[in-house]
């Protein structure tokens, strides 16, 4: 029998890395894993439900963002709202879109296709990358 949580465990911490890839050409960024306790104040936990591990994004080492993750949830949906909220968390701190489009001077979509994620350009879905592949 599989445990759901060991699941979204691994999942979180396989996206984790793939940001952290991602993340390296931002100076002064950091993406870690932290465990959080239910509901214990942080603004992410919504009642009732486990979260299990969670990405903690640092900006010069301070604690910028936690990107929590229920069980009860999809994961894929999950992962592209916290790629979405990391994009919105780089714009307020330093006005930074990230991460850009290989052909045009805007930012990519965090999208699911098929099983993974990826960054897709707003304009023509063929021009993509993995995330954890930038
Ligand atoms: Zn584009």
């Amino acid at each position: 029998m599989t445990d759901v949580g060991e699941v979204i465990d691994e999942a979180v911490r396989a996206l984790a890395t793939r940001i952290a890839h991602d993340m390296i050409p931002l100076k002064g960024w950091d993406v870690n894993l932290m465990q959080v306790t239910p509901n214990a104040g942080h603004g992410g936990s919504r009642l009732g439900q486990k979260s299990n591990t969670t990405i903690a994004v640092e900006n010069e080492g301070i604690l910028n963002l936690l990107l929590q993750f229920f069980e009860q949830e999809d994961f894929q949906e999950q992962a592209i709202e916290a790629l979405s909220q990391l994009q919105d968390a780089l714009v307020e701190s330093e006005l930074q879109p990230w991460p850009m489009c290989l052909r045009h001077e805007h930012v990519m979509v965090p999208t699911g296709i098929g099983e993974e994620l990826y960054w897709v350009c707003p304009d023509d879905d063929e021009i993509r990358v993995r995330v954890g592949n930038l």
